[in-house]
């Protein structure tokens, strides 16, 4: 029998028999001819809106498209910090709603994301400073965050290492946020690539999207053929245009047809998406 469900109990069964049972953490998927939705970049982005999409609305056909590896993107290689320390109310709400996601996280996709709550500390050198601190502190806790202003002798407690006596920006002291703290990013986009792939999502890696060519008559001329199709890429360009432009003519047949034809062929990784 192979390991499905990561817990202390199969962990301990792999150790007795030399780790054999331990399955791919997701599958290698072969498209489908069609799918609902097709998301564009297999990062936390990416994943984590097909992971939800699956959980909420189950029964749909959902893909996501990566060009490299899941967790070679930006998600792979950040400073790992999670907080909800923000000012503006448009920002201070969301980013909260994410910080209680991350508590859960781990639970919900049985996956170790290696979250740590050990607490977020900024630390301010003059009044100014300070003064902003405790805006922004404030805009936190009218939202319902926690916040604390810590002077330099609390920052000192909390924090011994750092250099207090002779820096050229002394430490007048700081705002904590004791929920805030870091996770393993790239572990978040394997744990949701994961327990999307157990939904039934089917994630299509070393596949680019090159070009989307838009049918034309819907609303600013163009009108998608699929249900819909997520941008997921980080800002990696994507050229989209419009059916019957002369260079790209050639690429106007559908989705379906470039996804298995090109994958099918060797695993290649250039990939046409064509609605
Ligand atoms: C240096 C740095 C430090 C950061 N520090 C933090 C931090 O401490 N805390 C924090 O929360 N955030 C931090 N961030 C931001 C965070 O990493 C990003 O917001 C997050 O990773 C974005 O996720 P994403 O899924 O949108 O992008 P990515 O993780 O980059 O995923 C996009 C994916 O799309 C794929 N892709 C691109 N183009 C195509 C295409 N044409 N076809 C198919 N696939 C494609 C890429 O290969 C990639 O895997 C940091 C970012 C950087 C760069």
């Amino acid at each position: 029998m192979q390991t499905d469900r990561y817990s202390l109990f199969a962990l301990l069964r792999e150790a007795m028999r030399g780790n054999t049972g331990w399955k791919p953490a997701w599958r290698k998927a072969t498209p489908a001819p069609t799918y609902d939705y097709v998301i564009v970049g297999g990062g936390g982005h990416g994943l984590a809106t097909a992971y939800y999409l699956a959980r909420r609305y189950g029964g749909k056909r959902i893909a996501v498209v990566e060009k490299g590896w899941i967790g070679g993107g930006n998600v792979g290689r950040n400073t790992t910090i999670v907080r909800s320390n923000y000012l503006l109310p448009g920002n201070e709400p969301f980013y909260e709603c994410a910080m209680k996601l991350w508590e859960g996280l781990e639970q919900d996709i049985n996956y170790n994301a290696m979250v740590s709550q050990r607490g977020v500390l900024n630390l301010f050198h003059n009044d100014a400073q300070r003064g902003a601190y405790i805006r922004r502190g404030n805009a936190m806790r009218l939202h319902g965050v926690d916040a604390e202003l810590l002077d330099a002798q609390a920052v000192r407690a909390m924090v011994p290492f750092l250099n207090f006596d002779d820096a050229r920006f002394p430490i007048r002291g700081g705002l904590l946020q004791r929920r805030g703290g870091t996770v393993r990013h790239d572990a978040v986009a394997w744990g949701y690539a994961r327990a999307a792939d157990r939904l039934g999502v089917d994630i299509i890696e070393n596949c680019e999207v090159t070009v989307f060519a838009l049918k034309a008559g819907g609303p600013w001329g163009w009108k998608p053929r699929a249900a819909l199709l997520a941008l997921a890429s980080w800002g990696w360009p994507v050229r989209v245009i419009p059916h019957g432009w002369r260079p790209w003519r050639a690429c106007a047949c559908r989705l379906k047809a470039m996804c298995c034809r090109r994958l099918s062929a060797k695993g290649s990784s250039r990939l046409l998406t064509v609605w």
